[in-house]
């Protein structure tokens, strides 16, 4: 009689062993990816109901555009077409998520040069994530963050901020009362910078204005990564060994790229 292969096998008889995620008991259930609903997208191509909305979303990509992309189909992509091939198939892998601001200076696979696949990305206003919340709504950042933890289980998070921070200066002229748009309950880009605040009280009033700015900036750096931290599935992966946390700032101007090292920051250098 043959033997039972669930109880021969440890590894299938032991159910954390057969799924390493279970071990971070905080992770939601598994994600299953669902057909799009087909009629919504077609019913929406047809614009039979909105013509006028179809006149302002149908239109074809500005010219300058196209030919980019025509251009990278046939030369770079071209070269490429196996790594893109293998990334199709075999889905993504990537170790380390970026965090960092929706500023279009700041690349950071530019600065790390990284081919697609290496990292997941995710940009915000001010490169910020907020509090651990699961009573609020509409979670784009911490969605990001519980699927690259959970799912796609990177090694690495590094929260990516950068000098000359349109999202951080904003949050200081608010906070100093110089910008009352940006207080108004229909500001959705102030309600957002509100998860900066307390990282606004600890450098308030220390030096002149562009000074606290450019603490400001450092220090919602800072202050993500301990938001970070009160996720209890990025809490469980980094105590099991799991995930390292990086707090880095780059200075669009001169190229330059510190981390955090727990008491400042300090040049990143590649024997580190
Ligand atoms: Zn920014």
């Amino acid at each position: 009689m043959a033997a039972d292969p669930v109880a021969a096998d440890p590894v299938a008889a032991d159910p954390v062993a057969a799924d390493p995620v279970a071990l971070r008991t905080p992770c939601p259930p598994p994600i299953t990816v669902v057909a799009m609903d087909l009629s919504m997208a077609a019913s929406y191509k047809s614009g039979v109901n909105d013509a006028e909305d179809e006149m302002t979303t149908g239109l074809p990509l500005p010219a300058y555009l196209a030919t980019r992309y025509a251009d990278w189909l046939t030369t770079r992509f071209a070269a490429a077409s196996g790594m893109y091939r293998q990334l199709a198939d075999e889905g993504q892998h990537p170790r380390a998520m970026v965090i960092s601001c929706c500023d279009s200076r700041v690349q950071a696979t530019t600065f790390f040069g990284t081919d697609p696949g290496e990292f997941f990305i995710h940009r915000n206003i001010a490169n910020l994530v907020p509090p651990y919340d699961p009573a609020g709504h509409h979670h784009g950042t911490p969605a990001a963050v519980e699927y690259a933890v959970c799912v796609l289980e990177v090694s690495h998070i590094i929260i990516l901020g950068h000098s000359s921070c349109g999202g951080v200066n904003g949050c200081y002229q608010m906070c100093a009362g110089k910008s009352p748009e940006l207080d108004s309950d229909t500001s959705f880009v102030g309600r957002w910078l509100d998860i900066l605040r307390p990282a606004y009280q600890r450098v308030a009033g220390k030096g002149s204005a562009d000074e606290q700015i450019a603490a400001l900036e450092k220090e919602g750096i800072i202050m993500s990564m301990e938001n970070l931290m009160g996720f209890p599935f990025v809490r469980d992966a980094t105590e099991a060994g799991n995930l390292t946390i990086h707090g880095l700032w780059n200075d669009i101007g001169d190229g330059a790229l510190l981390y955090f090292n727990g008491k400042t920051f300090a040049p990143v250098l590649a024997e580190d």
